[in-house]
């Protein structure tokens, strides 16, 4: 009943030659495709029309004095249909607490963008025996009132996985997921947390995205290095489809 979803996170790369690559991207029926290129893209590349586009961030606010930043309604109005809150990335560079990843998450939402919220335990905090501790902590406080399967994705994304190449245990990755739909039910009732749509993140790649997908709980994955090229993000999306 959920839908897959394969999400590509360009983060800082990308300039205009790179749209070049959403055209070579397959869309199979069956699952959706997002790509977040950096926000000076969002508007070509969602003329392209190929796959569904996302920010990968947004504030609070809606307009007003915040010196380069960029709101929920400018990416709706640019064409997006997503936005990622609460990365890992800007959780440590830019020091965004789970409160601020809720108010951005809202924002969202009233821009009609779903909020795709990113949490996920550090290595110190995995090898002292924190991790569902830290992830209740992060849901509770990331994922406002309100979320449902149309406006929220959810992304487990263990800090330690990120760009290092470095994927935590198949069942490691299973605990965490059935976790949160648990969590998610708890707070939510069994039919919303039942839709919303998990994703794993972190060194994703084509070789290693069928066993991860077949994974309990796992609905997608968001998808860093392995987004850039064409050729590597069409073999995770061959995976998921
Ligand atoms: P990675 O990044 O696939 O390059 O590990 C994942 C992410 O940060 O979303």
């Amino acid at each position: 009943m959920r839908r897959k979803l394969a999400a590509g996170n360009w983060k800082m790369n990308g300039t205009r030659p790179a749209l070049a690559e959403l055209s070579k991207l397959q869309t199979p029926e069956n699952i959706d495709v997002l790509i977040c290129p950096p926000a000076t893209l969002v508007a070509q590349a969602a003329e392209t029309q190929t796959v569904a586009i996302g920010g990968q961030d947004c504030h609070a606010a809606q307009s007003g004095a915040h010196t380069g930043d960029i709101s929920a309604d400018m990416l709706a109005d640019a064409g997006a249909s997503y936005v990622i809150t609460g990365h890992s990335e800007r959780r440590t560079d830019h020091g965004e607490s789970d409160s601020t990843i809720a108010a951005k998450s809202t924002a969202a939402w009233d821009s009609g963008l779903v909020a795709v919220i990113c949490i996920g335990e550090t290595l110190a905090e995995r090898e002292s025996g924190k991790t569902l501790e830290v992830i209740a902590t992060q849901l509770a406080g990331s994922v406002p009132d309100g979320a449902t399967g149309e406006n929220t994705v959810i992304a487990y994304e263990p800090v330690w996985a990120i760009g290092t190449g470095l994927v935590p245990e198949l069942v490691q990755i299973a605990e965490v997921h059935d976790f949160i739909r648990s969590e998610l039910t708890a707070r939510f009732g069994a039919d919303i947390a039942g839709a919303i749509r998990l994703l794993y993140g972190g060194s994703v790649k084509p070789s290693n995205a069928s066993e991860i997908f077949a994974t309990s709980n796992v609905d997608g994955a968001l998808v860093g290095g392995a987004s850039l090229k064409a050729d590597d993000f069409n073999g995770i999306i061959e995976a998921l489809a």
